[in-house]
């Protein structure tokens, strides 16, 4: 169960008791695992590292240290949170706001896709929480829009993400506007050694923290069938028919076969959204608000979704394409069986992909069973 704990709740953090208020009607009764490692260690200030599988609430983990330590009083920014995605951007700040519901402090999310005159002009409120993507927050920073010569905590989720030689540079312009003993947290559930490397460079001796090695993807029955290219609609129909699909994600390797697929899925009568990053920001926020509201069952879409996004509805996640690597096969598969919900997983796999399933069923240390004829309703 990775909601068991060694028994410590919030109360014993001494949290502000405007966020214990908020923790609280969040519905979050105890600590999972990472907040209750992590929390104690990040209010004292120190620097971490953290890794922890999907679903298992690194949001809060980082979320509340940061709220805790924000004084309303001030009118300036003091925790910035970076994420590599506009959608993980807008549900960050959501659980920001929603925790911080009582502490009377302002969460303002910046990402690309809107204007920069915009921001600037809710920037001239008073912020104390930055939700944002590196590229926009560095715009920002550059333009001396913000100040973060006195802003104490530089917090990034899905670091591995925003460690990847795309953003690194950027990263590394943005925590120069940061004063030197600003407390800096990671959080992701892989890190690949390109974060070592970023770590010993900039962070004051850390605190790691390493609960990836248990529970992987437990909880998620993982299945593949053996589907040509021809035949692989037909399965998907198959499926849609037998499995009781609370909500799904389908993902697609490229734009154009979201695209087609998301049709034909329409074609065969079940409703269905898509999301790509080709599509413009407003749309792309429409679909995915929409689907977390419900108003659609299946959502088909590409890797722009695969991290960090909480839907806890979604019980099944169906790899149309098979995934190239270890590390995008987890981020997918853990959209289903968020914080201890039992999921499904299942793969369509043909002649080329299967090395590939081999591979990472080897890097992941799990088991990727043919799909049997029945699939038993209590497994998702
Ligand atoms: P991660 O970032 O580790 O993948 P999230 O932070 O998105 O996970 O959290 C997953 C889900 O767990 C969210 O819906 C969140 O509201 C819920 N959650 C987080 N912490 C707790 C808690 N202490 N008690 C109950 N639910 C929690
Ligand atoms: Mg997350």
């Amino acid at each position: 169960d990775v909601t068991a704990t060694k028994g410590n709740g919030f109360e014993d953090f001494y949290l502000k008791r405007e966020l214990l208020m908020g923790i609280f009607e969040a519905g979050f009764e105890k600590p999972s695992p990472i907040q209750e490692e992590a929390i104690p260690i990040a209010l004292a200030g120190r620097d971490i590292l953290a890794r922890a599988k999907n679903g298992t609430g690194k949001t809060a983990a980082f979320t509340i240290p940061a709220l805790q330590q924000v004084n309303p009083k001030l009118g300036k920014i003091q925790a910035l949170i970076l994420v590599p995605t506009r959608e993980l951007a807008l549900q960050t700040s959501q659980v920001c706001r929603t925790l911080g519901k009582h502490l009377g402090i302002n969460v303002m999310v910046t990402t690309g896709g809107t204007t920069l005159k915009d921001d600037i002009i809710r920037l001239n409120e008073s912020v104390h929480v930055l939700v944002g993507t590196p590229g926009r927050v560095l715009d920002l920073a550059g333009k001396n829009v913000v100040d973060f010569s006195e802003c104490p905590m530089f917090i990034m989720d899905e670091a591995d993400k925003l460690l990847s030689p795309d953003f690194t540079p950027i990263i590394e312009q943005l925590l120069a506007h940061f004063p030197p003993d600003r407390q800096i947290l990671l959080f992701s559930a892989t890190f690949p050694l390109l974060v070592k490397s970023f770590m010993d460079k900039h962070l004051n001796k850390p605190y790691e923290i390493n609960l990836m090695d248990e529970l992987t993807l437990r909880g998620i029955t993982q299945y593949y069938a053996f589907v040509e290219e021809k035949q692989k609609l037909h399965c998907l129909n198959t499926l849609f028919s037998k499995l009781s699909i609370n909500q799904s994600i389908i993902f697609c390797n490229s734009t154009n076969r979201v695209e087609l697929l998301a049709r034909k899925i329409t074609e065969l009568g079940y409703s269905c959204y898509y999301s790509h990053a080709k599509m413009i920001q407003a749309h792309r926020n429409r679909v995915f608000h929409e689907f977390r509201n419900g108003t659609c069952r299946n959502l088909v879409c590409s890797d722009l979704l695969t991290r960090g996004i909480d839907i806890q509805a979604v019980n099944v996640v169906i790899n149309f394409d098979f995934p190239k690597n270890a590390e995008t096969y987890l981020h997918r598969i853990g959209r289903s069986g968020r914080f201890g919900h039992l999921g499904l997983a299942i793969n369509l796999i043909n002649w080329n992909d299967r090395f590939n399933l081999y591979q990472i069923e080897q890097e992941l240390g799990t088991e990727i069973k043919p799909i049997p004829s029945h699939i038993d309703r209590s497994l998702y």
